[in-house]
């Protein structure tokens, strides 16, 4: 093992288990939000969903506190990348909001995100989209045991390219997650295949492309949190908590462990 593996933390396949619950209460916390967008709800009145969802479903949401982050989830909206704060903001007809969760079980986390339209938006913003969750799920289908981290990196990368005129964000990246919810190693979403820590048995990554309209660059706001593109141009964030079995890939927050769209790539379902 090199030095960059350090800190990568192995999960039996039990542990594994445990996270596939946390998962679940994710997967399950971002479906009922899908539903919940239209125009003139708050994000506020998301956040209260969901943190209900994940405390019902027996799980504690996991970016609560999280360094002082005063919503249970994330809600960034249209221009907005990442890390936006639930508040008084009401939706509006033709915006796009990207809702990122995270739920703790039993010490066990999960992390997923999607952006959702809020009723019609303009045909731009839904091709973002579309080519933002595509992206994702080609990354997780070009990982295989004894492959590199970075082999998804390039998939997303190389499914963007081929997409159009999009931009990559390349301050924020997905991310290692087991006991914590930010682990080694990092997950770029761009780069060249075969480097970076092997993919083994027991790692589990969040795998989550943000991906502009414009440019690759972003700032921060004055609240220190909300993630913006420097150029204002829209962005779409699509995540989801993923692990490899000798059987294939489990993707944990999904609700059917992302059995379906894999399969569509070709890539075997390795869930239990
Ligand atoms: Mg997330
Ligand atoms: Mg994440």
């Amino acid at each position: 093992m090199g030095l960059r593996d350090r800190g990568i933390q192995i999960k039996t396949p039990e542990q594994v288990d445990q996270m596939r619950r946390a998962g679940l209460v994710v997967g399950r916390t971002l479906e009922l939000l899908r539903s919940s967008v239209r125009p003139g709800v708050t994000t506020g009145e998301l956040d209260a969903i969901a943190e209900d969802a994940i405390r019902s479903g027996g799980g504690t949401p996991s970016f609560l506190g999280y360094h002082g982050f005063t919503g249970s989830i994330c809600a960034s909206v249209n221009e907005e990348v990442v890390h936006g704060i639930p508040g008084d903001r009401a939706l509006a007809e033709g915006d796009l909001v990207s809702l990122d969760c995270g739920a703790i079980v039993e010490g066990w986390h999960g992390d997923a995100a999607v952006t959702v339209p809020v009723g019609e938006v303009r045909p731009e913003a839904t091709a973002l989209m579309q080519v933002t969750e595509e992206s994702m799920w080609r990354g997780i289908a070009a990982a295989r045991l004894g492959g590199r981290v970075t082999d998804i990196s390039c998939a997303i990368e190389q499914h963007v390219r081929g997409a159009g005129s999009y931009g990559i964000l390349e301050d924020y990246v997905g991310h290692g997650i087991g006991s914590e919810m930010h682990q080694p190693p990092n997950v770029p979403n761009y780069g060249r295949p075969g480097k970076g820590p092997r993919l083994v048995e027991g790692l589990a990554l969040a795998v989550e492309p943000m991906i502009t309209l414009g440019t690759h660059d972003s700032e921060v706001l004055d609240d220190d949190w909300t993630v913006v593109t420097a150029d204002g141009s829209w962005a779409a964030h699509f995540e989801h908590t993923f692990t490899l079995t000798p059987r294939g890939a489990w993707v944990l927050t999904a609700l059917d462990g992302g059995e379906q769209r894999l399969g569509e790539l070709g890539v075997p379902f390795g869930g239990r």
